[in-house]
């Protein structure tokens, strides 16, 4: 039977965050995958590294080293990793209240920054409306479509990780795996990072762990030659209602009132808007979000309206013809950055970093390990 010091279940970036890891301290990996290659939540997504959305401690740490961590992955070649920032636009008043709150605490390295001079530095912001803005320096962009099988190719050929792609895991006991097709495996540590799927390994204590899935519609716009690369990141002032950084701002309650008296549907379907430009002139947009029972097997059209809606309010761009639509679901804990937990002796569920999971695995697989070991 093979056998390896660590055994990951899951080539999504929590996975490979972990084989990253653990090769790093000079271990045999191996990572089960039971697709061709990972398709899940890691590479449907916006490919947004977003330190400045994590409350400040050991979250914005855990973030702020993961970032360092993805600058290593672009030093050394991996793939690329763009240092573009990111600008909050604010076109309501009680927007910009918030953004100017959120600078004077001087929490982040964050400025404010005139209508002039976002549209300036952004051609896709809309300048109608426009108050202000917020600027960081801090976010980065990764290509999602390729990162993971860059990731898992440089782990391979550089790191001697192996790759069991087409493997379902159907049961891991004893420090012990087996495949659908009957294969066993033993490891040393075994770690299960199996994205939203909480009911093939382990579905009791996935059931009782508070983790739930959340399911979000997304879309590209048709490549422009007209769309400059290196662009930041643009956050609507909706965003302001997610991410967790801005909760310490009072100023927030007058925002979430305006929007669930005035627009309670952009409340009911978890819409807040953003755009990530990519150096290709395409643009992903996005996103909604809709959890547990409410998540549908079909894309809603009503959703997209709405987003397209409060997209166009606030970004300009050249086209809005879509060339793909599409949805991704990841699992959430309601109070931590990630569920972690030890199972069995050496067997380790760590799943559901939720809309933060780009920004956030490798930091929190690095701390693991630092604890593990
Ligand atoms: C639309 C969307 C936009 C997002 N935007 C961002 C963003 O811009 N920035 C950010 O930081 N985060 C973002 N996120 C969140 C981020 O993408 C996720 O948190 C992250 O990708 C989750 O990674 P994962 O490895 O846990 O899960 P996954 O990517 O789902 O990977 C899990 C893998 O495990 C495999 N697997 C499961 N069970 C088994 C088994 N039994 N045997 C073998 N293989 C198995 C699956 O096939 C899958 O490939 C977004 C998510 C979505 C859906």
């Amino acid at each position: 039977m093979p056998q390896s010091d660590v055994a990951i279940v899951g080539a999504g970036i929590v996975g490979l965050a972990h084989a990253w890891m653990a090769a790093r301290r000079g271990k045999s990996v191996v990572v089960f995958e039971r697709d061709h290659a990972a398709i899940s939540a890691s590479v449907r997504n916006f490919g947004m590294i977003w330190p400045i959305g994590q409350p400040v401690g050991e979250r914005a740490e855990t973030a702020f080293r993961s970032r360092d961590l993805w600058l290593e992955l672009g030093q050394k070649k991996v793939l690329d990793v763009e240092q573009c920032g990111s600008i909050h636009l604010a076109h309501h008043e009680d927007e910009l209240a918030v953004l100017e709150e959120f600078c004077g605490l001087a929490e982040f390295d964050v400025r404010m920054v005139k209508p002039q001079q976002v549209t300036h530095h952004h051609p896709l912001a809309n300048p109608e409306g426009l108050q202000g803005g917020m600027a960081s320096d801090a976010e980065l962009r990764v290509n999602p479509r390729v990162a993971s099988q860059r990731i898992a190719a440089w782990l391979a050929e550089q790191h001697g990780v192996e790759f069991q792609f087409e493997t379902q895991i159907i049961s891991v006991a004893d420090r012990r795996l087996e495949s659908s097709d009957g294969r066993t495996w033993t490891a040393g540590r075994i770690v299960i990072c199996s994205g939203s799927d909480l009911k093939t390994l382990f579905p009791d204590v996935f059931a009782e762990s508070g983790l739930r899935p959340c399911q979000l519609q997304m879309m590209r716009s048709t490549a422009r030659s007209d769309i400059q690369a290196g662009l930041p990141h643009l956050a609507s002032g909706l965003t302001l209602r997610h991410y967790e950084s801005f909760r310490v701002c009072p100023t927030l309650t007058t925002l979430k009132k305006r929007i669930a008296e005035q627009t309670p549907e952009l409340d009911q379907y978890g819409i807040h808007v953003m755009t990530s430009s990519f150096p290709d002139g395409r643009v992903i947009l996005g996103d909604s979000h809709v959890y547990g029972a409410d998540i549908s097997p079909f894309s809603s059209e009503v959703i997209d309206e709405v987003m397209l809606r409060e997209l166009q309010k606030v970004f300009r761009l050249p086209t809005w013809d879509l060339e793909e639509r599409w949805s991704g679901v990841y699992a959430k804990h309601s109070e931590l950055p990630i569920f972690q937990q030890e199972v069995e002796d050496g067997v380790h569920l760590f799943a559901g970093p939720g809309g933060a999971g780009m920004t956030m695995s490798f930091g929190l697989a690095e701390r693991a390990w630092q604890r593990w070991e």
